[in-house]
């Protein structure tokens, strides 16, 4: 038995190695399977080659462990090393000045792996022994055994197989005795090796005989060697890709679309993405996808790889031009990484765009389940707009779907106002909206529904995108004043009156609110009392909410705007009764303030122009007294007309009925709503 030391010059590898791989342990594992499976694909390939004579025989990967002893053995009847190689590949670690190195880029050690050929290395992060036992397919070749015990000093000598092939055997240490376990072992070859192209077994198939499960003897093979992304798509059903996404997540359902990815120039790619069902959480179905390398597992985590959005696809990735053992900065900044990723933001859209055009219909009868994956790649990604912007579909309160353009053609006549700008018209929720909803159908209006969680974000995008457009939620004003036609006559009523109106109604609403009333003809047959709240404001609203702070708009209390309908004829009994009933006393009001306002009027008319101290002081007291003397008529008239409001059934009535259609009549206001109603009609 020869011995040495491993050739790097530092001594200090091993003790790197433990220290700063400790999170990732577990992948030794992989680094040894594929491995073997490198050494059985040359073996492959000689063979075919007509380098190696004879037959190749089995050329299964083998686990096998013994818990009891602590040991893991991979075997593999690949090439084999000789003793040469041995010395070569395994004593002198792949590059120079290898200390230096590792100095370096201690952080990245986990790049250096794996680039450098330290996979098999990476055996000693759980074991205190490595052996290995290895014949080459060489003609003459010697068995070889080495074995190390975790520094850098070896032993090479002669080895015990008889066959081609190799043995690595771990003597685990005794913190990673797990290892040795059957549970953890398959856990690690499903997360790890299972997509290796060569036949890996471990264990034996079981099968019920006598009520009981026992061993068969043949071997349980734990991988698919050739996944469904490495076929055709030529040979490929829709039936089998539908079965693969079944094999990669057994516990989801069934996805809406897939795209087989399948390139080779400018860099190689495959792989097969599918679109899942998402409903409205977005969070939950992220990190799906799997990063492949040659069909060895990199990673699930492949935000920082592809764009956001589409880490809400599910499916696997494969590329050999993607490092295997990279930390993720490192990926981000990997140009074939980012060539990657745009291409498959392209081959998406390419996708959805022959979905759009071939099979329009079953595009439809998804799109609410895809619509939210649009609509977060439209918002995050220029690019991706521009693609959508033609297979996107808008979806009005009939179900119906249109494309941009249709929709735009579709409402442009109706739906233009004396501006000149096309009002788009959206709902949010049918229920709640319903009678807005109505009153725009009876125009000949289309209300689009927009009822997804990023839809107060994707209305502003659309917003900026068309051209002189504008989006308005149909419950946010009166119809005619969503979409402006020409200027409607107002009322023939003073500014004084319109104040008692505003009064009389705000105190029949519930306290808390900013309310701004206005007296409007909106028509007989139109609510006598309409109740809307402004669009911006409450976009501003939703998208603070849903940034999660409470800015500015958030803080305000909730402001509604109140149309009083003039033409209505409750309203106009609500106005004649406060004529027979108030108009002595508002007379007495207009008797009594109108002098102090004359003076008032006179003074402000002789000091125009003046500054606040060129003024006189006995003239500055006057002003304010009068002010005062006003502010206070004023005050008893509204507390006049509140009493009212709040007094006249009538009045509290026709308020209850608009909060009612805008589902904000609760409580004891419902309570006493459903009282009053039946006084009133029995
Ligand atoms: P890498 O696989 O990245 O080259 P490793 O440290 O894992 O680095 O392996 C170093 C070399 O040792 C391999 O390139 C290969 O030549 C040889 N080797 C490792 N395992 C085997 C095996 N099971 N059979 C044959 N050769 C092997």
């Amino acid at each position: 038995m020869q011995k040495g030391t491993i050739g790097v010059t530092s001594e200090n590898i091993f003790p790197i190695i433990k220290k700063f791989l400790y999170s990732d342990h577990e992948i030794f594992l992989r680094e040894l399977v594929s491995n073997a499976v490198d050494a059985t694909q040359k073996l492959k390939a000689l063979a075919s080659s007509g380098e190696l004579k004879g037959e190749t025989g089995d050329l299964r990967v083998k686990v096998s462990s013994d818990p009891k002893k602590g040991t893991l053995t991979i075997s593999d009847n690949g090439i084999g090393m000789t003793e040469e190689e041995v010395n070569k590949y395994i004593n002198q670690i792949a590059f120079s000045s290898a200390g230096e190195f590792l100095d370096k880029y201690k952080d990245q050690l986990n790049n250096i792996i794996g680039h450098f050929g330290l996979g098999f290395y990476s055996s000693f992060m759980v074991s205190k022994k490595v052996e290995i036992q290895t014949l080459s397919w060489k003609e003459g070749a010697e068995p070889v055994k080495w074995s190390c015990e975790g520094d850098p000093s070896y032993e090479i000598g002669k080895g015990k197989r008889k066959e081609r092939g190799t043995d690595i055997i771990l003597y685990l240490d005794d913190e990673s005795k797990e290892y040795a376990t059957e549970e953890k072992i398959n856990y690690l070859l499903s997360k790890y090796c299972k997509f290796l192209p060569v036949e890996i077994s471990f264990g034996k198939e079981t099968e019920w005989k006598d009520g009981k499960q026992v061993e068969t003897g043949k071997d349980k093979i734990v991988n698919n060697p050739t996944p469904l992304w490495t076929k055709k798509p030529a040979d490929l059903k829709e039936e089998d890709y539908m079965s693969f996404y079944r094999e990669l997540y057994p516990m989801q359902e069934d996805p809406l679309f897939y795209i087989h990815l399948n390139v080779d120039y400018p860099f190689n790619l495959t792989g097969v993405l599918y679109f899942p069902k998402i409903k409205d959480k977005i969070e939950v179905s992220r990190n799906k996808i799997q990063l492949y390398s040659n069909q060895v597992f990199v990673t699930d985590s492949v935000e920082n790889i592809v764009p956001d959005f589409l880490t809400l696809l599910h499916g696997v990735i494969d590329s050999p031009d993607i490092p295997l053992n990279v930390s993720r900065s490192y990926l981000q900044s990997d140009s074939n990484v980012k060539k990657i990723s745009s291409h498959i933001t392209k081959k998406v859209a390419d996708r959805l765009e022959e979905i759009f055009k071939n099979d329009r219909k079953s595009l439809e009868e998804k799109w609410d389940n895809l619509k939210i994956f649009i609509e977060y790649g439209m918002l995050t990604d220029e690019k991706f707009y521009d693609r959508a912007e033609k297979f996107s579909l808008l979806k009005n309160s009939e179900n119906k779907f249109f494309s941009y353009d249709e929709y735009k053609l579709l409402i442009e006549n109706e739906q233009t106002d004396k501006n000149k700008k096309v009002v788009y018209l959206y709902a949010t929720e049918i229920q709640e909206q319903y009678s807005f909803i109505e009153s725009a159908k009876n125009r000949g209006y289309d209300v689009l529904i927009f009822d997804s969680q990023l839809d107060s974000h994707f209305v502003n995008l659309l917003e900026s995108k068309f051209k002189d457009s504008t989006f308005m939620r149909v419950d946010s004003d009166h119809i005619d004043k969503l979409i402006q036609k020409e200027d409607k006559e107002k009322p023939a009523i003073t500014q004084a009156e319109e104040r008692d109106i505003a009064n009389a109604f705000e105190a029949a609403l519930p306290t808390g609110n900013h309310y701004s009333v206005s007296v409007e003809n909106l028509g007989e047959t139109e609510p006598a009392v309409l109740i809307t709240r402004s669009e911006f404001m409450r976009r501003y609203r939703e998208m603070s909410a849903m940034n999660g702070g409470m800015n500015f708009y958030g803080s305000l209390p909730e402001s509604y705007n109140i149309i009083v309908n003039y033409n209505h004829p409750a309203i106009k009994k609500i106005l004649a009764l406060k004529t027979e009933t108030l108009s002595n006393d508002i007379s007495d009001f207009e008797l009594k303030i109108s002098a102090p306002e004359k003076e008032l009027q006179e003074i402000n008319e002789k000091n125009k122009g003046k500054k606040e101290e060129e003024i006189d002081v006995a003239i500055k007291e006057n002003k304010s007294k009068l002010e005062k003397e006003i502010e206070e008529i004023n005050g008893a008239r509204k507390n006049l007309l509140s009493s009212f409001g709040k007094e006249n059934d009538l009045l509290k009535q026709v308020c209850d009925l608009a909060l009612l259609s805008n589902g904000m009549l609760k409580g004891v206001e419902l309570d006493k709503f459903v009282k009053r109603s039946l006084t009133l009609i029995s």
